[in-house]
């Protein structure tokens, strides 16, 4: 398992969320699960199916939680349930992860044009958007205190990205959606904010063709020269989840080493 060190603290003490897409020792939402627990914060999981349980229960024994549900994000029923057995165990909730996303492996290779079809659209949109807004609706009805909610994009949907494709339109409604979703609940003192993430090693990311050129350019052309770091990225969360990122909301925050700035790769030794 990747070692990851978060700094431990009280940021989050006495706070309760949940979050949705673990499905490996790997996932964005794990790395942000140990910071969030490192912080003091109680959470519970939602999970893809009964084949991705015997896979997370034990990362997220591993911080002392026990509370796993499983829910597709396109079945009402089971979103319905989910979120009814959350209600029951603890009335209230403060914060919301959502880090899920999906596009079929042929629409994530060679031409947006010639390989999206309209059902592999419907699908990514449904998937890696609409769940986001249809979580918002269901998270905010328990945050009669106010809270936070924050999801993971990626810069495809602001520049052309090879092989990102159906992905980079999707990622671009789900900004516009975190936009849309902060105006209509900051008035209930609900914050929403997105994580534009540098390329990392998921499960999520092997399945775009030419992933490994995406984490090497990454690397090269960020101002850092450096990876993008799972305790950046959480970091990033505890920030956004947490009171010290009070004042934030509508934001699209880029923890990429710099790259989203780079215009121009630097010249080569020969000039
Ligand atoms: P991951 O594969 O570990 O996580 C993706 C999650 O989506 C999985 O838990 C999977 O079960 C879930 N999911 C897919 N379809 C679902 C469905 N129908 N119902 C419920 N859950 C479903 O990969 P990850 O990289 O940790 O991805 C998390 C988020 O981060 C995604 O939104 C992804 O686009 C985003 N992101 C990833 C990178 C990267 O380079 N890995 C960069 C920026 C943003």
């Amino acid at each position: 398992m990747a070692e990851w060190t978060f700094p431990k603290g009280d940021l989050m003490a006495g706070k309760r969320g949940l979050v949705m897409g673990v499905a490996n020792q790997n996932s964005i939402a794990w790395g942000i699960s140990q910071q969030l627990a490192a912080q003091g914060a109680e959470m519970a999981f939602t999970y893809q199916g009964e084949a991705l349980e015997r896979r997370v229960r034990p990362l997220i024994e591993s911080i002392g939680m026990d509370t796993m549900i499983s829910a597709d994000v396109t079945n009402d029923e089971e979103m319905d349930a989910a979120f009814a057995t959350l209600k029951e165990k603890w009335g209230k909730i403060d914060f919301l992860v959502h880090a899920i996303a999906f596009a079929g492996k042929d629409e994530l290779q060679g031409s947006m044009v010639a390989n999206t079809t309209r059902e592999g659209f419907r699908r990514a949109m449904d998937i890696s958007v609409f769940s986001f807004i249809d979580a918002c609706r269901r998270a905010s009805e328990m945050m009669p205190d106010g809270g936070s909610i924050i999801n993971m994009t990626y810069l495809g949907s602001e520049r052309v990205i090879p092989s990102y494709n159906v992905m980079g339109v999707a990622k671009a409604g789900l900004e516009a959606s975190t936009r849309y979703a902060a105006r209509d609940l900051g008035t209930q003192g609900i914050r929403v904010n997105a994580i534009s993430a540098g390329p990392m090693r998921t499960l999520a990311l092997m399945g775009i063709k030419g992933s490994k050129s995406l984490m090497s350019t990454g690397r090269e052309w960020s101002l850092l020269k450096e990876d993008t770091t799972m305790e950046g990225v959480a970091g990033a969360a505890l920030y956004l989840l947490s009171p010290i990122g009070q004042s934030i909301t509508g934001e699209v925050l880029h923890v990429d080493a710099g790259f989203h700035v780079v215009g121009v790769p630097e010249p080569s030794e020969e000039g």
